[in-house]
């Protein structure tokens, strides 16, 4: 229902539908609230931090209806939108409308398609928290003005990301599907035209009572619609690139697109979406192996300002038993660091209870992490300890499942 003119997108007008002139483009300054944190490295608390985004370019008319919904197309980078540079032959980004003139298919939807891109789009592995409170910002800001949410990343930190916008995005009761691609549109056999498209239909898909269809942080990926902190990157040459082992795909997509519905989360209605942007980065990632030294487990455990540590364990969370790694993650514990066992397995959950070399951890205080992914858990732990909860309540909400990241049987 839109025409592709002069590089960007242009919709053409819509009859009955007020006309709302374009956006200013300004810079927004947000104001983080104020919340305890003494600690270095403790990120946007007590600051206020000016995100130079400028408002989507918006088409001729802004307008919502029941028959015509709205998506706005945040692109932050990665593969999707780079092209090789003729010198080097390295993937470089390229201009988001370049992008869009790939796909003269989008065309043909009947929906509403504004796009922002972050100027200068990013290789997904500079993504950081403070873009992510940027790409939260952009959603919350235009958050009644949209059906739903397209973000296009690379692929590499993606599931990272969905994860942190789980939680950033509380009570969320539209869709945000990030997908990307593992060959640039603009190749011939890409598959980001396939991925941007369905994903695209997937954020503007409503029930028959016209509430959003997936209402979750997702992520759209070769013919997967998977809750997006439950995905983790395991390919780097196949197009199917994302996997969701712990938690069935909420829709599959062939001829038609299935959902499950049974198995997507469904907001408060009587509570609004909240937006969160506060991140504290002093975690660490601890992965056991046979002949793991105690000169290394301590050295980690006694990183300066660090508070938590995700262990990644042996098979349903066992860990060798060796009398000096007890009393380092028991001593750590003590200092008031948060030790969460998560399985080195990409399937299956943590039971500290099965052996008897998981029941020790157990007993110095290391906590289950669950089924959680690591990147759950990382982003998970950052985005507690970056409100200023202190150790117990942060043990209590990593043992609650707050946006569907982990599997709670008892
Ligand atoms: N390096 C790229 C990125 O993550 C890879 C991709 O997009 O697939 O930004």
């Amino acid at each position: 229902m839109y025409n592709i003119r002069q590089g960007r997108l242009v919709r053409p007008p819509c009859k009955d539908m007020p006309f709302v002139p374009h956006l200013q483009r300004k810079p927004i300054q947000i104001q983080f609230p104020s919340l305890p944190c003494n600690q270095r490295n403790c990120l946007l608390l007590n600051k206020s931090v000016t995100l130079h985004y400028h408002s989507p370019q918006t088409t001729e008319c802004e307008m919502k209806t029941a028959d015509c919904p709205s998506v706005l197309l945040i692109y932050t980078g990665g593969t999707i939108g780079m092209i090789e540079n003729p010198e080097t032959g390295a993937l470089e980004s390229f201009n988001f409308d370049e992008l869009l003139k790939h796909v003269p298919e989008l065309k043909r939807f009947n929906c509403h398609i504004s796009t922002y891109q972050f100027n200068p789009p990013i290789d997904s592995s500079d993504m950081e928290p403070e873009l992510w409170a940027k790409i939260v910002k952009i959603i919350s800001s235009h958050y009644n003005d949209y059906d739903g949410f397209v973000i296009l990343h690379g692929t590499d930190t993606m599931a990272y990301t969905a994860c942190a916008l789980s939680f950033m995005l509380e009570n969320l009761s539209k869709p945000v599907i990030l997908t990307g691609s593992q060959l640039p549109i603009g190749m011939l056999r890409t598959d980001g035209k396939e991925n941007l498209i369905t994903a695209i239909e997937i954020a503007s898909a409503r029930r028959p009572d016209g509430t959003p269809m997936v209402p979750e942080v997702c992520i759209f990926f070769e013919n997967e619609l998977m809750r997006g902190n439950r995905t983790t990157k395991i390919n780097a040459e196949n197009f199917n690139a994302f996997r969701s082992f712990n938690y069935p795909p909420l829709a599959k997509v062939g001829i038609h697109i299935r959902y499950e519905e049974h198995l997507i989360r469904r907001p408060d209605p009587s509570r609004p979406m909240k937006p969160h942007y506060l991140f504290d980065t002093n975690v660490v990632v601890l992965t056991l192996f046979p002949g793991i030294r105690e000169s290394i487990v301590s050295s980690v455990l006694h990183v300066p300002g660090i508070k938590a540590v995700v262990l990644k364990t042996f098979g349903s969370g066992n860990a060798p038993q060796k009398e000096w790694l007890i009393r380092q993650l028991k001593e750590a514990s003590d200092r008031g660091i948060v030790i969460v066992n998560i399985t080195q397995c990409q399937r299956g959950v943590v039971e500290m209870q099965r052996y008897g070399t998981g029941l020790q951890l157990l007993q110095t205080g290391v906590i289950s992490g669950y089924d959680s992914t690591p990147e759950c858990a990382v982003t998970k732990l950052m985005f507690l300890l970056g409100h200023g909860l202190n150790q117990q309540e942060v043990r209590r909400l990593m043992d609650s499942n707050l946006a569907g990241e982990i599997t709670k049987t008892c």
